[in-house]
């Protein structure tokens, strides 16, 4: 995988450069990232100033810690962010992210039977996620 990743929402309205990453994809199975991505979110984290946006953004704050970003042209997801963090931009937006590495699931615990990871990667549950990290209220099964 290069350093560089230079990716693109579904029409090309919004185009999105990575100039480095923290660290391979994680994947989320809250209750939100279920329902804002299908069945479960996928994320890897890059650091704000290795980030540049180009095109219009809608952005939705789901949480008072948190914002989820979308193209508002053709509904492409395209980062979470906690205030002031590294964002976490979806895998899918870069042709040359194939080869990312799943480096953990985080409430894996709550996964959808459709959507259980094979492997032996970490797996986070809810109650050691939320011991550790900002979470909202209430996710539930
Ligand atoms: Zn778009
Ligand atoms: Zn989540």
């Amino acid at each position: 995988m290069s350093a560089r990743l230079e990716g693109h929402c579904l029409c090309g309205a919004v185009l999105i450069a990575v100039d480095r990453m923290a660290g391979g994809a994680y994947a989320c199975h809250c209750s939100m990232c279920r329902r804002w991505s299908g069945a479960a979110m996928w994320g890897f984290a890059t650091p704000a100033d290795a980030v540049s946006v180009s095109g219009g953004i809608a952005r939705y704050r789901s949480s008072a810690f948190a914002e989820r970003a979308w193209c508002p042209e053709c509904g492409t997801h395209l980062w979470i962010r906690d205030d002031g963090a590294d964002y976490e931009l979806t895998p899918g937006l870069f042709d040359d992210a194939a080869d990312m590495p799943l480096d953990r699931e985080v409430y894996a615990d709550r996964a959808f039977a459709c959507v259980r990871l094979a492997g032996d990667h970490p797996k986070v549950s809810r109650a050691d996620y939320e011991r550790d990290n900002p979470f909202v209220e209430g996710d539930a099964p």
